[in-house]
């Protein structure tokens, strides 16, 4: 499931080819995948507008459009399980699971989404999608001093509180596991017994993990995720603990652990993240 790398990779690689560029037609296939405006209203919105700009936020990939010069709303894609974004120079068969194609004055931007949970939708504004989010681990927002303040007044378990998105947007399953291990902290650890210097390793380690994941193309690790040119990938190869239980820790050499939490597999390393006090049973 694409998170933050793979969506930032995809704005990376895909801007060059998209901004500037004109919408002459829209073709909706999966009238799902342009959610609660009906396709017709969708083909409106987006026909004739020019893509001034391309960006992020958390798992958002933002299409800024331009009509006279005037901003004319926005397109919003979450890739969610499986979707990908691609551009071709020209028209060409990208496959059954094409759920919304663009034809632009320069080549042709198609949504492909094999199990259909992914959305590319119209809106005003972004702002109440937006609102909704809570801070960019690679922004300026993301300080050590939030840190410290927020797992304390959380009082939740580490895991479930990072994978929330309305507390940090833009990280899920891989990256929590990566980041919670190179800070050596357990996944069950509850945010306000966090002693304030590894609050701050947190903040470090989370970036830290983010821009080597960005660096590497993200992670490809099935046949799902692909950048806009369709290669995959290479940051799996860089794994700690993420899909590596029953491997040896790549730190202290310890066999890696696979629990759930928030049924969600979570996978750490019980030397390298000791266990909170009264939980010693779970690792
Ligand atoms: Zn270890």
């Amino acid at each position: 499931m694409p998170e933050l790398p793979e969506v930032e990779t995809t704005v990376q690689l895909l801007r060059p080819r998209v901004v500037g560029r004109r919408v002459k037609d829209a073709e909706v296939l999966w009238p799902r995948s342009v959610g609660a405006l009906d396709p017709d209203a969708f083909r409106q919105a987006v026909v004739g507008a020019r893509i001034a700009r391309l960006w992020r936020r958390a798992k958002y990939i933002v299409f800024d459009l331009e009509r006279r010069g005037r901003s004319a709303g926005v397109v919003l894609c979450h890739l969610r399980m499986t979707g990908r974004l691609m551009v071709e120079a020209a028209r060409h068969d990208t496959g059954p699971h094409t759920r919304v194609r663009l034809q632009l004055d320069r080549g042709v931007l198609s949504f492909v989404d094999v199990r259909k949970f992914g959305r590319f939708t119209f809106h005003a504004s972004p702002d109440d999608v937006f609102v909704k989010l809570g801070v960019e681990p690679l922004g300026d927002g993301f300080t050590k001093g939030w840190m410290r303040r927020e797992l304390r007044a959380r009082r939740r378990m580490l895991k479930p509180l990072l994978l929330d998105q309305s507390f940090v947007a833009g990280l899920g399953n891989i990256y929590v596991d990566e980041a919670l291990h190179r800070t050596g902290l357990h996944p069950l650890r509850r945010s306000d017994r966090v002693p304030p210097a590894a609050a701050d390793r947190l903040v470090d380690e989370i970036r830290a993990t983010l821009e080597e994941a960005v660096e590497r193309e993200g992670s490809s690790f099935d046949a799902f995720y692909r950048t806009p040119e369709g290669q995959p990938g290479s940051y799996q190869h860089q794994f700690r603990v993420y899909g590596r239980d029953g491997k040896p820790c790549r730190t202290c050499g310890r066999v890696v652990r696979k629990i759930v939490v928030a049924q969600r597999g979570t996978h750490y390393c019980t030397r390298c993240q000791p266990a909170p006090r009264g939980r010693g049973s779970a690792g």
